[in-house]
């Protein structure tokens, strides 16, 4: 495996606690309101729909199967059915009164004996076993229970959709003698379902106890038996249990889930529904989530950009320490070397004149002894500053020991590179450094232009020589090869 540079594998390691950290809490955070969402909706928002509806619908309701009770005992309809329905105009009289009193019900009743249907209108027909639209009296007169709420068809009332409190009568021996009862239109329940879902944002039905979607707030919403719709089915058998405590079940649709809340309404016979698409209500938490993530990788990266800023930094600030001469501030002897390798590698693709200056400051031991070492490393520093500001952008000035100095001259012929190094003497030799007794500081100075195939040794050897053959000529002087 390559091995991984340090610097990247501490990015690495930042990126990786930031992304985590930040994964991690917005992950949780995305958990935790998710969660929160979804007890709050199973928990309380759709029972408590579901408990509005429902106490709504037991008020309408309650009042019809009240008013339908109240017909069936009273005793003048009783009387006047076994006294053989001799004046419809009585019962028909009575029924009006009923309707009118309590507004838009309609009323009726029909005998067991004689099978007529009468109306607020009078007589409206006679049932028959063997019509489909009058299975219902049938049904009721040999049902169990006292009464039934039924939806169906008005034939009094333009066939509209109608829920009928049907209530049986019996005789004074309990005898079965007939059913009466009011209808309410299905519209006031409509409108109460519409309602609901305006405002609550969510789907409110009813289906009958065999799962036909029996009313619904939206007209568009499909009738077909729930057993038989995709993904509801899933959970119809839960929904149809009869049970009047409100259920919670959920099932998916689409890839999306669907809470639902679910009870048995005995009144109508029906079960209330009340859903909820969780994913559509999740959909902002997602999109928190997501606006997290976002906020989450622009952290990352300016952080990532800022510890990559600082680290590159540091380490152009160490490289420039290592390369540097601490007191005169020229590149160091190791720094040289590095250059000059460079440019020995250089010159064998492009041939090109390049020569070197060595200098060396004479009796620089006596400016030490003289005058102390502060003062030495003073003038140090001055003939640095002088050699530097002599230079080309190009050249590249070093220390190269104690009181020796080095000058690199790329391009430069060694013609050229006697004519600056004369230059320099006569600079360092006229430049006031500001010393007692007018102690003159000067320098001696070797030039070599580098040959075809030599060693960085050779040449420096062959500079050696030169600076050594200057202060044996006396110092103050420049020596090149010939
Ligand atoms: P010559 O003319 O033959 O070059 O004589 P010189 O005295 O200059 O040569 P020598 O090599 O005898 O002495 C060099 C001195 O430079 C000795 C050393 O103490 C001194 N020196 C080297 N580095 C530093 C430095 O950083 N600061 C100071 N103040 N002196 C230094
Ligand atoms: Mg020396
Ligand atoms: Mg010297």
């Amino acid at each position: 495996m390559p091995r991984i540079p340090k610097r990247i594998r501490l990015l690495l390691l930042v990126a990786i606690l930031l992304v985590g950290g930040f994964l991690s809490t917005s992950i949780a955070s995305y958990v935790v309101s998710r969660d929160a969402l979804r007890d709050g909706l199973i928990g309380s928002a759709l029972p408590l729909t579901g408990d509005n509806i429902y106490s709504e619908i037991q008020k309408d309701m309650l009042r019809p199967v009240f008013i339908s009770s109240q017909m069936a005992h009273d005793t003048f309809v009783r009387d006047w059915l076994l006294a053989g329905e001799q004046d419809p105009t009585q019962l028909t009289r009575f029924l009006q009164e009923v309707k009118h009193k309590n507004g838009t019900y309609s009323s009726f009743l029909v005998s067991a004996k004689t099978l007529r249907y009468y109306y607020g209108g009078g007589i409206l027909k006679s049932v028959a076993p063997d019509d489909q639209r009058d299975a219902w009296f049938f049904r009721v007169a040999n049902m169990p229970q006292e009464f039934e709420t039924n939806v169906d068809p008005d034939l009094a009332n333009r066939d509209k959709m109608t829920i009928f409190i049907n209530y049986k009568i019996f005789d004074y021996a309990g005898q079965f003698i007939g059913v009466t009862g009011v209808g309410i239109t299905l519209d006031s329940m409509r409108h109460l379902l519409q309602n609901y879902e305006a405002r609550f944002q969510r789907r409110v039905y009813f289906v009958d106890q065999a799962g036909q979607v029996m009313l619904t707030g939206d007209t568009q919403q499909t009738r077909a038996s729930i057993l038989q719709q995709a993904g509801i089915s899933q959970v119809a058998a839960k929904i149809l249990n009869h049970q009047t405590e409100p259920i919670a079940v959920t099932y998916s649709l689409n890839d999306q889930l669907i809470l639902l809340n679910t009870r048995f309404i005995p009144e109508l016979g029906w079960y209330l529904i009340v859903e909820q698409n969780e994913t559509a209500d999740l959909r902002p938490v997602q999109r928190m989530f997501q606006f997290n993530l976002l906020i989450s990788a622009l952290v990352t990266l300016l952080v990532l950009c800022i510890a990559m800023y600082s680290i590159n930094r540091s380490q152009r600030y160490l490289e420039t320490l290592a390369r540097t001469d601490g007191l005169t501030r020229l590149l160091n002897r190791r720094a040289f070397e590095v250059v000059l390798t460079q440019k020995l590698s250089e010159l064998s693709r492009r041939p090109r004149p390049v020569s070197g200056i060595l200098v060396d400051i004479d009796y620089f031991k006596q400016v030490n002894d003289q005058f102390g070492h502060t003062t030495g490393d003073a003038v140090l520093q001055q003939v640095a500053q002088l050699l530097r500001a002599s230079a080309r952008a190009g050249d590249t000035v070093a220390r190269w020991g104690g009181e020796e100095f080095v000058i690199l001259l790329d391009d430069c012929p060694k013609a050229q590179a006697l004519e600056l190094a004369e230059r320099l003497r006569l600079k360092v030799a006229h430049f006031d450094f500001a010393l007692p007794d007018s102690f003159r500081v000067t320098v001696s100075l070797g030039v070599v232009e580098l040959q075809p195939g030599e060693t960085e040794i050779e040449f420096f050897q062959r500079a050696d020589q030169l600076l050594y053959a200057a202060k044996s000529s006396g110092r103050n002087c420049v020596m090149a090869d010939v």
